[in-house]
């Protein structure tokens, strides 16, 4: 039996454990890079999403140049002085748009600004501001004419932020237009980035962003910091790039509430929770499998144990039987006594015979739950008595002292007479059964507490304390000292408890190895 409960343990362990636990260690290794991957696709969505304000502000100053290249032809020859409402008014198209200037050539240094004349009568602009600002502007830019003018060769306009030596936050983006005449035309705008953001970027960044990001433009050296979303606490932005139009300024982006570090974090630890959840439930259901096989297997063997034994103690009434009986055929036995003492032996195996076969009947019909109890009226001191006087003879024949104590005050209480002797019958058949050298038993009647009882005692092997509450289940048999040589089904005790529980009544058993034992069936008085 071992044997087989080890096989199904190994088996379980190769089918079960053994892929659970790699799937398991694999699952734990695979997350983290799992996290990676996904913390890889989330900042690349995120660089999407300020590659789009990027290129929504590049669209949006790259319209401005055209328009601003068309309204320089139309107040061709900076005659602008002339009319300064007009001027005004093209300004206001353009929020955060401080001024425009052109320069003639690459190395005329000559600058003129719109909307500014030569003796300052039309004050939009802080002429002083300006000059310093555009101070050798060009000069200092050449390369990036230089590209402006080849990419306009090419026949596309480009802007390119320039650095400046202003203080004051400005940005300038140059362009390279063109006149009516065909000539090319450095152009420059002065913008303000603030100005710009809030004006310009603010709404779109809100839309993009809406409740689920946090977009920012910044700049650190300024102290200036935007953000989409007002109640916004600033924190660090989790991720950022320069502004194209204006290199020095920034925007970011965070996600509202968690960081990616955080949802990735977060999701390992449900994932690890879950296969931790997994890998419990899994073993509870490997633990209960093994159970309930180890539970079958052992059953399996008890029961081919108990046909072993039964059929071990049909045979030996049986080839009594036909032993005594041959001989008698056979009228080999002239004595008159003998052929009696041998006629007694045949009917005495006979009812041994009868009463295994009826025990198993009962145990079936017990098994099936379709024994029927008829209680009623009767005295428990008279069933002992009946037990007592039918056994009395056959046991002083095997050498025991067989005696009775009865408790005359018992009153009538209500019993199946025939299944609670049937009870008795089986616990002085174990008494006899397993009785060494100190053959003595008694049958004893008494009163305890709301209990009247009948109780069998012996002075026989005893039975193990761990055992005391097995040898109630059916076909188990004690294993240890001379139980095997005594022949036996397992099934007596389990009957006794079934009559006993049917009369909502209680087994008490009080034995010692070696000492005897002594069964106690209680019985309800009302
Ligand atoms: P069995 O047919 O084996 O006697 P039972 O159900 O009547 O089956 O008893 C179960 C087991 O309990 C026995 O095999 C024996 O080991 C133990 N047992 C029962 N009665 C006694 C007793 N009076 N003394 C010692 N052991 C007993």
């Amino acid at each position: 039996m071992n044997k087989t409960v080890k096989r199904i343990v190994v088996i379980l362990i190769i089918l079960i454990l053994l892929p659970a636990a790699f799937l398991t260690i694999n699952e734990v290794i695979s997350l983290n890079q799992n996290e990676e991957v996904i913390g890889r696709i989330y900042s690349n969505q995120l660089d999407a999403i300020l590659y789009s304000v990027n290129q929504y502000s590049e669209d949006v100053v790259s319209s401005w140049a055209s328009r601003i290249d068309l309204f320089l032809d139309e107040v061709s020859g900076m005659n602008e002085e002339k009319n300064p409402v007009k001027v005004d008014s093209f300004y206001n198209q353009f929020p955060s748009l401080l001024s425009v200037f052109v320069a003639d050539s690459i190395n005329d240094k000559q600058v003129k600004f719109l909307g500014l004349n030569e003796k300052d009568q039309y004050i939009r602009f802080d002429k002083s501001k300006f000059d310093l600002l555009i101070n050798k502007l060009l000069t200092k830019n050449q390369t990036i004419v230089q590209r402006l003018f080849t990419y306009k060769q090419a026949g596309y306009r480009k802007l390119e932020p320039v650095e400046t030596d202003s203080s004051g936050g400005e940005s300038i983006l140059l362009f390279v237009g063109q006149t009516p005449t065909g000539k090319n035309r450095m152009t420059g705008m002065v913008i303000d980035p603030k100005e710009f953001t809030y004006r310009i970027l603010s709404p779109k960044i809100q839309e993009i962003a809406q409740q689920e990001f946090v977009i920012s433009v910044f700049n650190l050296d300024e102290n200036f910091q935007f953000n989409s979303s007002i109640d916004f606490k600033v924190k660090e932005v989790q991720q950022s790039k320069a502004l194209w139009i204006f290199p020095n300024y920034s925007i970011g982006i965070s996600i509202v509430g968690q960081t990616i570090e955080d949802l990735v974090q977060q999701r390992a630890i449900t994932n690890i929770l879950l296969i931790g959840l997994l890998t419990i439930v899994l073993l509870i259901g490997v633990w209960i499998v093994y159970r309930n096989i180890k539970k079958e297997v052992e059953l399996a063997q008890i029961k081919s144990d108990f046909v072993s034994n039964v059929s071990h103690e049909l045979r030996t009434p049986l080839s009594l039987i036909s032993m005594f009986s041959e001989t008698l055929e056979m009228d080999r036995i002239k004595s008159e006594e003998k052929k009696k003492e041998y006629y007694s032996i045949i009917s005495q195996e006979a009812n041994r015979l009868s009463k295994i076969v009826n025990s198993i009947l009962n145990f079936s019909k017990m098994e099936a739950g379709k024994r029927q109890f008829s209680f009623v009226d009767s005295y428990l001191n008279d069933v002992a008595e009946n037990v007592y006087h039918s056994y009395k003879f056959h046991l002083e024949q095997k050498g025991f002292t067989f005696n009775i104590a009865k408790d005359e005050t018992i009153p009538i209480i209500k019993i199946d007479e025939e299944a609670v002797s049937e009870a008795i019958v089986n616990l002085v058949d174990n008494a006899v059964k397993y009785s060494a050298n100190n053959k003595e038993i008694t049958v004893r009647t008494g009163l305890e507490r709301n209990y009247a009882f009948i109780e069998v005692e012996d002075k026989g092997i005893g039975i193990p304390e761990k055992d005391q509450k097995k040898i109630f289940d059916k076909f188990f048999r004690v294993s240890s000292g001379n139980v095997h040589n005594v022949k036996g089904s397992g099934i007596g005790l389990s009957i006794v408890r079934h009559i006993v529980d049917a009369h909502k009544g209680k087994i008490e058993l009080s034995s010692e190895v070696n000492k005897g034992s002594k069964f106690r069936l209680l019985f309800p008085l009302n």
